[in-house]
């Protein structure tokens, strides 16, 4: 065994995802997964019977262009007319990616040099630090505070320093389900525009809202030559294996990121890019349908939750709702979620991974409630069990 370790240093104490720790925990424990967030449930059968039939007709089994086929590329291009009129030239401005994980991983490695500062808001989505740490960047976490975790603008402005590259904003956000309003929207964009900063956007809960309106950041004053919105259909499709995404904004910033993506995976997903194709042209009853029903199963779980005596803060959009556990006098979120299979039968999420300043969510927990209604109300007895009154 060579002396000097095999993991580059930009890796270290990355470790095992929380995701994968925490399924492998509900697998061995038979435990009710509500932590890594995957629905139970697949998407309409009609995008799974495209998919089949694309494989039998021969679209897609060998590479597919680089940027992606046409067909998603226009898909994805008339989505963005249609739901938020933006008018994109789907063979420059869309790049399908191998889910949003790589359109982000190709952002960073494209955009950053060295040493340049990423501003996110914390908690954040794990990839997040790993993918600037791989590109050499330096972030730099704000954090979004309980209750109401809103962005703090001011500290956002503070923060801003002439080795500020750009910022990476999520909303609708995971896992606080914070979707940023117009106003705090408007903010940033005059930011970014004074500061000259590049902004990439993480949309892949763009469809999950339930108070409020996702808002794409690209579509403000300003902003189009430098902004890459980064979306998935993973979440509003529920085909999370499929890892079909993809990344728009103006040609030269999507030509940088394909520079990147195509050392990544070059393509992937092929059959599954025509599925998605007629996906997104799907009728708006389905994009309202998908809303509504998670917006039930979050009430159904916030109820159990709010039962069982933890404090919760409930999401205006995605399928996550984050707690917290110090009203039971619990102190350490992972040792917490570390234990709740066994004291509960239910596996969650803390939110403590996704912070960089250690005490900040030290008692947050998440749950994801993408999961068929019995389930929830089943996870939520096991819980009102073991910690409710
Ligand atoms: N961003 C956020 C905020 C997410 O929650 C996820 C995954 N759940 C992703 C990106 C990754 O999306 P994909 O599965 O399409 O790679
Ligand atoms: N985005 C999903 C979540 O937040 C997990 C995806 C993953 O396992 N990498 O639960």
């Amino acid at each position: 065994m060579p002396a000097r370790p095999p993991l580059n240093r930009s890796l270290d104490g990355f470790g095992t995802t929380i995701f994968a720790e925490m399924s492998a925990l509900a697998l061995a424990t038979g435990a009710i997964n509500l932590g890594q967030g995957f629905p139970d449930t697949d998407g309409p059968e009609s995008v799974r019977e495209a998919a089949v039939r694309a494989l039998r007709d021969g679209r897609g089994n060998q590479y597919p262009p680089g940027m992606g086929v046409p067909e998603l590329r226009h898909a994805i291009a008339e989505h963005q007319r249609r739901f938020y009129a933006l008018d994109l030239d789907p063979d420059t401005q869309v790049l399908v990616t191998a889910g949003a994980t790589e359109a982000i991983a190709a952002a960073m490695l494209a955009l950053l040099e060295p040493g340049d500062e990423v501003i996110a808001f914390e908690p954040f989505y794990d990839s997040y630090a790993a993918c600037i740490a791989m590109a050499g960047g330096v972030r730099v976490p704000l954090t979004l505070r309980a209750p109401d975790f809103r962005p703090d603008l001011d500290a956002l402005r503070a923060a801003v320093t002439p080795r500020t590259r750009l910022l990476l904003l999520n909303s609708p956000h995971n896992p606080t389900g914070t979707v940023l309003t117009p106003a705090e929207l408007s903010a940033i964009a005059e930011l970014a525009v004074e500061r000259d900063l590049l902004v990439v956007t993480d949309e892949v809960y763009e469809h999950l809202v339930f108070d409020g309106t996702h808002i794409p950041l690209a579509s403000l004053p300003g902003m189009h030559d430098r902004t890459v919105s980064i979306s998935s259909a993973g979440k509003t499709f529920s085909f999370t294996g499929w890892k079909v995404g993809w990344a728009t904004g103006s040609p030269e910033l999507v030509a940088a990121v394909r520079t990147a993506k195509q050392f990544l995976t070059y393509v992937a997903s092929g059959p599954f890019q025509y599925a998605i194709a007629e996906a997104l042209a799907l009728p708006d009853t389905y994009y309202t349908a998908i809303r509504d029903d998670l917006m039930t199963k979050r009430d159904i779980l916030a109820e159990g939750l709010t039962a069982s005596g933890f404090q919760v803060y409930r999401p205006q959009g995605t399928y996550f709702i984050t707690t917290d556990i110090t009203t039971f006098g619990e102190t350490d979120a992972l040792t917490f979620c570390r234990a709740l299979p066994e004291k509960a039968g239910v596996v969650a999420v803390p939110n403590s991974v996704f912070y960089d300043h250690p005490t900040a969510g030290r008692t947050q927990v998440r749950f994801a409630f993408c999961k068929r209604q019995e389930v929830l109300t089943d996870a939520a007895s096991r819980l009102r069990k073991a910690f409710g009154a």
